[in-house]
């Protein structure tokens, strides 16, 4: 599939045209200083089409800044589409409306051709509510849509996915600081596969320093300079978007190259740019590495990112406290390109790989475009799955079972549980937080080799810990707990986990359904009367052990109301084969997701 990426700024636009499965750009180009007026986009378009000569066009992948709350995945554009976009523009009122002049004069110029819409916000969808939450009062925030909503969303997960390939490690493993820094920056956390925490907010303005931007800014000195000395907005908006960063600091420009030259003549503001912009990446991977309880990789990425070797030392020096080490040579020698994407600049002996990747935002979105115009509908599959909910519990291993329970002691199943071999028991434990206490929570068996706590979010707030959400069994790094048996207690400094929403499978289902393990997808959950929702984010686990069954946690099966035999519905994006006897079937991307639910009381 042949697709025309689109990168429509408010003075410029850039194309290409990629060949979405050998990955090649078959032609690209770019048309600058577009006046600010009507029909500008259109003309800039009609340009990049006289420049194809022709070239065929199966699609068209659109960059788009501000996803708002309403995008969490590529969507195919129509007119419902184009108003959601136009109903973000308040978001992101210099990129939005100029990513929707391109758009419309996309449509208009390729009618009968999909376009797909690609959201910068998107892929931080699953920031977790302690991280998208401003300390704000809540009405005045959900009144405006005022959180933080993260950008750079196709970068952050094009090099997190070339990185993990690289390391040779699943994504879902890895705990990955990823940092885009180019003329716009910005770092991201990414916990096994999901972004966690990220630099942007509500805006592009906040986290690192960019080229022209300052990143992280009291907000009283925004108050102060329209109130104290006389600025208006517009000044205000001028000095933080055009004349700060890189360029407002160094007085040179918002090129690093410049800036750099100009230090090494011995300039202090430039010499003084280039310190407080590497202090500012510094300060945010220290800080990623805390909020994921360790780090895995650090990818670095963008101008700045990719070609910057000194500006990479200064950001990575003394990190050996994290188990990280440059190795100066590998820095020095590194090169990226479209042929060979990834170099390895840690020391060999660094814990944390240090890897510089080569963004490709286009590829990503002729890859994501792609997708969604290839499986454009959703099929409803052969169903139905029941939904059980999983209630807090334990897992033990020997050693803690005897720790909690006496030299020697087993496990006495009480029940069978749906999953084959699997037994609740007769023993229970308390758990133990550093807030308040849980008691007669139930062990599961058989006992495993690991042990594990999963709670649900409300539980987490009455027990006063945070812990990550995270598949089953994949425990490193997860939340510290205390347990309480009757022969002794037990500290675990990890075991502690939400867990991901799932649906267990038998490899025959998982033939039917045409997913395979790991594969994230929709579910449609018939729960209560009148209530259909859309759980988004299940992850497949498939074993010969396991029988059909989707699990979720009380908190959202309570959030959603469901009754005791609620059943789901896989919805599979690239069900082309079972499409044509569907006759339910219907767009994906104007589904709603279901919001991970707000916490009750407690
Ligand atoms: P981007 O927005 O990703 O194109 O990145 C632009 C930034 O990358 C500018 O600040 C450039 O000065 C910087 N950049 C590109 N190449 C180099 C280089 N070789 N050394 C230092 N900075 C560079």
């Amino acid at each position: 599939m042949q697709v025309l990426v689109l990168n429509c700024g408010s003075s410029s636009l850039k194309w290409k045209l990629i060949d979405a499965a050998s990955r090649q750009a078959l032609a690209r180009g770019q048309v600058e200083r577009l006046a600010r007026t009507e029909g500008a986009h259109a003309a800039a378009i009609d340009e990049a089409l006289r420049a194809l000569d022709g070239a065929r066009v199966d699609a068209v992948g659109h960059r788009v800044v501000h996803g708002g709350e309403r995008f969490h995945d590529p969507a195919l554009i129509d007119d419902e589409v184009v108003a959601a976009i136009e109903a973000c523009a308040p978001l992101a009122p210099l990129h939005n409306p100029a990513n929707l002049a391109g758009i419309r004069a996309a449509r208009a110029a390729l009618p009968g051709v999909p376009q797909v819409a690609v959201f910068d916000t998107a892929f931080h969808h699953t920031l977790p509510r302690r991280a998208s939450t401003y300390a704000l009062d809540p009405a005045v925030a959900a009144r405006h849509g005022i959180r933080r909503y993260g950008f750079h969303g196709t970068s952050h997960a094009f090099v997190a996915r070339e990185a993990a390939a690289f390391l040779g490690q699943p994504l879902e493993r890895l705990r990955l600081v990823t940092l885009h820094l180019g003329n716009g920056a910005s770092a991201c956390a990414i916990e096994h596969g999901h972004s966690v925490e990220t630099s942007m907010g509500f805006t592009p303005l906040e986290g690192l320093v960019m080229g022209t931007r300052p990143g992280d800014l009291d907000a009283g000195v925004v108050l102060a300079l329209l109130r104290e000395y006389g600025q208006s907005v517009d000044d205000v908006d001028r000095l933080l978007n055009q004349a700060s960063g890189l360029a407002g600091l160094s007085g040179v420009g918002n090129d690093l190259r410049e800036v750099e030259e100009r230090a090494a003549q011995g300039d202090d503001r430039a010499r003084l740019a280039i310190a407080v912009f590497a202090h500012r990446v510094r300060k945010y991977v220290g800080a990623y590495a805390a909020v994921m309880g360790g780090v895995d990789a650090v990818v670095l990425t963008a101008g700045i990112g990719e070609n910057a070797v000194a500006m990479r030392r200064r950001i990575l020096q003394r990190l050996d406290f994290l188990g990280l080490s440059l190795d100066e040579d590998r820095n020095a020698d590194a090169r990226v390109s479209d042929a060979k994407r990834v170099a390895d600049v840690g020391d060999p002996t660094s814990r944390v790989r240090v890897l510089v990747v080569r963004t490709d935002e286009e590829l990503m979105i002729a890859e994501e475009a792609a997708k969604v115009v290839a499986g454009r509908t959703a099929v409803r599959q052969p169903g139905p799955i029941p939904i059980a909910v999983s209630a807090r519990h334990v897992h033990l291993n020997q050693e803690a079972l005897e720790t909690l329970f006496g030299p020697g002691a087993t496990l006495t199943p009480r029940n069978d549980l749906s999953q084959p071999g699997q037994f609740a028991c007769q023993e229970t434990v308390n758990l133990i937080g550093p807030r308040r206490r849980i008691d007669g929570v139930r062990i599961l068996g058989p006992l495993r080799s690991k042990c594990q706590v999963e709670i649900s979010r409300t539980d987490e707030f009455h027990l006063g810990v945070d812990a990550p959400v995270r598949h089953s069994g994949h425990v490193e790094g997860s939340a510290p707990i205390t347990l309480e048996g009757p022969k002794g207690t037990l500290t675990l400094q990890e075991g502690l986990i939400c867990a991901w929403r799932h649906i267990h499978m038998h490899p025959d289902d998982a033939k039917a359904f045409g997913v395979q393990d790991g594969d994230e997808v929709q579910v449609e959950v018939h729960g209560g009367p009148g209530r259909d929702l859309i759980f988004g984010d299940v992850v497949i686990r498939v074993s010969p052990k396991f029988r059909l069954e989707m699990h979720i946690d009380t908190d959202e099966a309570n959030a959603a109301e469901l009754s005791q035999h609620a059943t789901g519905q896989l919805l599979t994006p690239e069900g082309e084969e079972l499409a044509t006897t569907a006759a339910t079937a219907r767009l994906l991307s104007r589904r709603p997701t279901l919001r991970r639910p707000a916490l009750t009381g407690a």
